[in-house]
């Protein structure tokens, strides 16, 4: 394959490894996929982290209606949602699933996130959904999972766990810490009663901020009054 897969495939055994390391992942638990022009390139199922090679990484032809794939391995069985995220949402080339302690203590609870900090912003709205339970790997819960994620970065995933999508892996990996961080929080506010929730005008000014939130002028020294 050409250099940008090998690049890819490297990226995400090492995007593996780091869900592992931060506690997000453990196992062969999870799955990461990248947008590779009109391929997806997928963790193969079935493998741990640590055992995980780039060369094992499953191509996928996106617009291939029967899920050929190409590979040493079988991709994973989560390729469906994978497929269908990147298909659905052309503002997506990175999904990253997991089964992280809190976002999951909370999708078997069937509970969402309401606007509990205003970090959620960065998720496209005021609250994180839970897709409907279907069986692991089915058409089923690819369904439920797009259907969750509309207008959203990610979601959690009934009796299951969770699954965050963004423009590239760097910035997949960073939802999925944020959405753990989100699901901490908002189950450590449960035990006190609840968290005050923000609203839906506090996120969307939140939203707008972020929109120039680390952003450098080119000439900083003129811009002090800028906040
Ligand atoms: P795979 O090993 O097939 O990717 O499955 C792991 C998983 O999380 C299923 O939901
Ligand atoms: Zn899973």
């Amino acid at each position: 394959m050409t250099d940008i897969h090998t690049d890819h495939r490297s990226a995400i055994v090492a995007a593996c490894r780091q869900l592992e390391r931060d506690g997000l992942n453990r196992g062969a638990s999870g799955n990461v996929s990248v947008r590779a022009g009109q391929d997806m390139l997928i963790t193969p199922s079935a493998v741990g982290y640590d055992a995980l090679l780039p060369e094992m990484i499953a191509r996928m032809p996106l617009a291939d209606p029967n899920g050929a794939w190409h590979g040493p391995r079988k991709p994973s069985s989560e390729w469906r949602f994978h497929r269908d995220i990147l298909r659905a949402r052309p503002d997506i080339g990175a999904v990253v699933h997991t089964h992280a302690p809190f976002s999951t203590i909370l999708a078997v609870a069937r509970r969402p996130i309401p606007a509990i900090h205003y970090m959620i912003a960065a998720f496209g709205g005021p609250e994180i959904r839970v897709a409907g339970y279907a069986r692991y790997g089915t058409a089923a819960l690819s369904e439920n999972v797009v259907a969750a994620m509309d207008g959203r970065n990610g979601c959690l995933m009934a009796n299951h766990g969770m699954v965050v999508g963004g423009p590239d892996l760097t910035r997949a990996l960073w939802l999925a810490g944020e959405l753990e961080a989100l699901a901490h929080q908002y189950y450590h506010a449960l035990a006190i009663g609840g968290g005050h929730v923000l609203t839906d005008a506090e996120i969307a000014e939140t939203a707008e901020g972020f929109a120039s939130y680390g952003v450098q002028s080119a000439d900083a020294e003129s811009q002090e009054e800028q906040a």
